[in-house]
């Protein structure tokens, strides 16, 4: 472990007990009316010394290091308590969040998960889990786990889809309810042929084992357009919206439903 890798995670430390890490959510709107379907809870650390940390970083730190179920904790804890706050104020919306592959060894963690949101009096079934596809267990641990979640009426997204190894094993034997196709695949829309090509066979390979494709990073409105045409059913990315302060969701709900049919205006002219 370098010097700097250790002053990161004894920082990471302290933001974690003190909680000083804080949430953004990230809309993700279904493709046919451009709905908001559910928010993407995303962690954010920024420490006063060393500025702005991507969870790309210290999520692994987390991982490597057994701060992941304490940072798991407090992020489920938060995220439920503020899906209570927008009931509240009249948005019912479904939650993602982003779950650690180390979590899923837990065996008791589906329960942990079930406890947490009955103690917060949110139905389970609002709550999708997103799981970065790698083989890091046996696949029939996996597979006990996450049909445990299944049986309890949490969804379960494969994030980043296409970019790990053995994916297309675990979408034929694992219990998902979504895939998400990794953003390198769309970066490159509408003009790369053989993107085209793989969002459109991943997207098919979705809709025939009966998941919910989500197309994510979609950042032109030639993007949009494209994994519209490709058959997705869900985009995330910049051009819908960044990931926001809690507070901003409601205000930017009505605002996509103004903004939402221009996105898509001059379609006809493409046709
Ligand atoms: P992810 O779950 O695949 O999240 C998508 C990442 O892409 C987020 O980065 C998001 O801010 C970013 N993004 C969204 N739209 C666009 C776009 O249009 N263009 C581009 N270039 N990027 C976009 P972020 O927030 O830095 O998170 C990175 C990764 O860290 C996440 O990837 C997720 O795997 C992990 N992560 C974030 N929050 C948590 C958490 O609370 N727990 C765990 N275990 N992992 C987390
Ligand atoms: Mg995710
Ligand atoms: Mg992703
Ligand atoms: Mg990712």
């Amino acid at each position: 472990m370098t010097a700097a890798d250790r002053k990161l995670l004894e920082s990471f430390r302290k933001a974690l007990a003190a909680q000083k890490l804080s949430l953004v959510y990230q809309p993700k709107v279904s493709l046919k009316d451009g709905h908001l379907g559910r928010v993407e809870a995303l962690v954010r650390w920024d420490d006063p010394e060393l500025g702005p940390i991507s969870p790309s970083r210290f999520v692994p730190l987390a991982e490597e290091h057994g701060l992941i179920d304490p940072l798991t904790e407090w992020g489920l804890r938060t995220t439920l308590r503020q899906w209570r706050i927008w009931r509240d104020q009249g948005l019912e919306t479904r939650l993602a969040f982003n779950i650690s592959a180390v979590s899923l060894q837990r065996l008791d963690f589906p329960d942990l998960v079930e406890r947490m949101c009955r103690a917060l009096d949110v139905p389970t079934d609002r709550l999708v889990l997103e799981l970065t596809e790698g083989a890091t267990q046996p696949l029939v641990r996996l597979m006990d786990t996450l049909t445990r979640f299944r049986i309890k009426g949490m969804g379960l997204a494969i994030d980043d889809f296409g970019t790990g190894y053995s994916s297309l094993m675990q979408l034929r034997q694992l219990p998902f309810t979504e895939v998400k196709i990794d953003r390198c695949f769309v970066k490159d829309l509408p003009a790369a042929h053989d993107s085209r090509l793989i969002v459109k066979t991943i997207t098919e390979l979705a809709h025939g084992l009966g998941l919910i494709a989500t197309a994510e990073g979609v950042e032109t409105v030639e993007q949009l357009r494209s994994v519209r045409e490709l058959g997705c059913d869900v985009v995330q990315g910049y051009l819908i919206a960044p990931p926001l302060h809690p507070d901003e969701l409601i205000a930017w709900n009505s605002d996509f439903a103004r903004r939402w049919p221009t996105l898509l205006s001059d379609e006809s002219l493409e046709l």
